[in-house]
């Protein structure tokens, strides 16, 4: 398997990045780790005339705090993310999604907008970034914009951004006070995709009654998405095994068209959501309480 033949250009800024993309509209895609897109093209299932290598853009890389949140540039290599002090210490969730990401060699290369951008509904980081409601900020001809998180993926492999706009950024709240997280997956071997996860945010009082709730399912359908019903189940009852019991049962009753594909049927990533939301929500209000 190999590329079809393809036009390349390595961009020094974002502008010249955008205005290349403008040029060259609908023709053109960003390269930025290669890590997914590479393999689309040598099979075929993408055949741009442009790749725009945005390596050596100045700027795109960096992991810093800023206002209480993890700002990391697009450009950011997986591997820096989860090499980071400041990541591993104030913004535990995110290094334990990096961690599931692939193997070393791939995370070597991948960037954390490139995961984001290609936005596969079983891929770790948009699953986070919705269940924390991240900031996704992008720049196009017409300036940098923001976007939500919960507006950022439309559908499989698509996201909010135009073909004209580069991911500059993605900024990740921190979770606050009390609040407990966790991140449980099950894939066929470690590194591959996940046949379901979920992420799940618990905020506990000091009578253990959950006050806040945020779960997220991903590699069940077309994006990740959002357990509100089973949210709203749990606020402001007492964290309990039945009451998680429940929301694994409303969590995996939300999932409207789950996958069935070669790996996985339906049922099965049904029944897993409902096993893995139980067992995330304890581990989350372990956390909350400890
Ligand atoms: P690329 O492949 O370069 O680009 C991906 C897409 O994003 C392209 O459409 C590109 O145009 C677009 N893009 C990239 N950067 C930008 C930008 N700044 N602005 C606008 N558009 C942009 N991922 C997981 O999450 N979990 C896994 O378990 C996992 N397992 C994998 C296993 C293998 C063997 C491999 C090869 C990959 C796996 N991946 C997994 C995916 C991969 O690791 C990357 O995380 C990610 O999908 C792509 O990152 P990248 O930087 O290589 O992007």
């Amino acid at each position: 398997m190999k590329p079809p033949s393809f036009e390349y250009a390595a961009p020094k800024t974002v502008d010249e990045a955008v205005s290349l993309l403008k040029q060259h509209e609908g023709e053109a895609k960003i390269l930025a780790g290669g890590q997914s897109l590479m393999p689309l093209l040598n099979m075929r299932l993408a055949r741009p005339g442009l790749l725009v290598d945005v390596a050596r853009v100045d700027g795109l890389d960096g992991i810093r705090e800023v206002d209480g949140c993890l700002a990391i540039g697009a450009m950011t290599r997986q591997r820096s993310v989860e090499h980071s002090e400041l990541v591993k210490r104030h913004f535990p969730l995110v290094h334990a999604a990096i961690l599931h990401i692939a193997h070393p060699q791939n995370r070597n290369q991948g960037t954390v907008g490139g995961s984001l951008a290609h936005a596969d509904p079983a891929a770790e980081l948009p699953a986070i970034a919705l269940a924390l409601d991240a900031e996704l900020r992008a720049v196009g001809p017409g300036g940098e914009r923001r976007i939500k998180a919960a507006d950022f993926f439309v559908t499989y492999l698509t996201t909010a951004l135009e073909p004209t706009e580069v991911l500059t950024e993605v900024r990740f709240p921190a979770l606050p006070p009390r609040t407990g997280w966790s991140l449980i997956e099950l894939a066929r071997r470690h590194g591959d995709f996940a046949l379901t996860g979920v992420v799940a945010r618990l905020a506990a009082d000091t009578g253990g009654r959950c006050s806040a709730a945020q779960i997220v399912l991903f590699g069940v359908g077309a994006t990740p998405v959002r357990a509100r019903r089973t949210e709203e189940l749990l606020v402001g009852e007492k964290c309990s095994a039945p009451l998680f019991e429940r929301a694994g049962k409303t969590a995996s009753e939300e999932i409207e068209e789950p996958l069935s594909d070669v790996h996985a049927s339906a049922e099965y990533r049904r029944d897993l959501a409902r096993v893995l939301t139980r067992r995330a929500l304890a581990e989350a209000a372990s956390r909350a309480a400890g």
